[in-house]
């Protein structure tokens, strides 16, 4: 004799504009992630050129020094001329800039020596137009996602409401609580929660035809 287990009937969702967020964002993750990879490789190969060519530390390829500074927004900052012997024109001509970039950079208008190389814009370029219509679509789906009046949504939890209940948004009223939403499904069957328990259906073909 076997014992029947008896297990709850697993709830199939439809897809959610928070389900197709959560991916978008996670690819965004990934692309974030390789990008910063491909930059420190960049980093660490144009650091080791550098040093090869006997790139100066003192001033880092720059030719100029820091001889003074106010520590505040660097309109007091005081520079001058690399005094390191052998550091000349031609040796930084030969060294370029070391891989490092801070904000002294910044107020000379000295362009950040990884980023602005054509080996960044090859490699990391098109990345970062991704990165940028990842986070476009991120919030075109926030937007889109928004739930009102008429918007199809599926009950994700709650504690009264059946979690799976599909219906369309009839009625959205603020309380003490949090905001209350009515929904309404196609057999005519009504049911009540939070907005907090609810989330818009991204694709009707996903949708589960339930009738109660
Ligand atoms: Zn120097």
């Amino acid at each position: 004799m076997t014992m029947k287990k008896k297990s709850k009937p697993k709830i199939i969702f439809p897809v959610t504009y928070r389900n197709v967020q959560k991916e978008v964002q996670e690819r965004l993750v990934e692309v974030e992630m390789l990008i910063d990879d491909i930059t420190k490789r960049l980093k660490l190969d144009h650091q080791s050129s550098f040093e090869r060519s006997g790139g100066c530390k003192v001033c880092r390829g720059r030719g100029w020094i820091i001889t003074w500074d106010s520590l505040s927004s660097g309109d007091f900052t005081e520079y001058g001329q690399c005094s390191e012997s052998g550091c000349t024109e031609e040796t930084r001509k030969v060294s370029g800039l070391d891989s490092s970039w801070d904000k002294y950079d910044g107020f000379r208008g000295t362009q950040n020596p990884i980023t602005s190389s054509l080996k960044y814009h090859a490699t990391v370029g098109s990345l970062n137009t991704t990165v940028d219509e990842l986070n476009n679509k991120i919030v075109d789906l926030q937007n889109k996602g928004k739930i009102e009046n008429g918007s199809e949504v599926v009950i994700m939890k709650g504690r009264k409401a059946p979690i799976g209940f599909q219906g369309r948004i009839f009625w959205i009223s603020d309380s003490q609580w949090g905001t209350k939403v009515g929904l309404i499904n196609d057999a005519g069957v009504t049911q009540w929660t939070y907005m907090s328990n609810v989330e818009k259906i991204y694709d009707q073909k996903s949708r589960i035809l339930c009738k109660a």
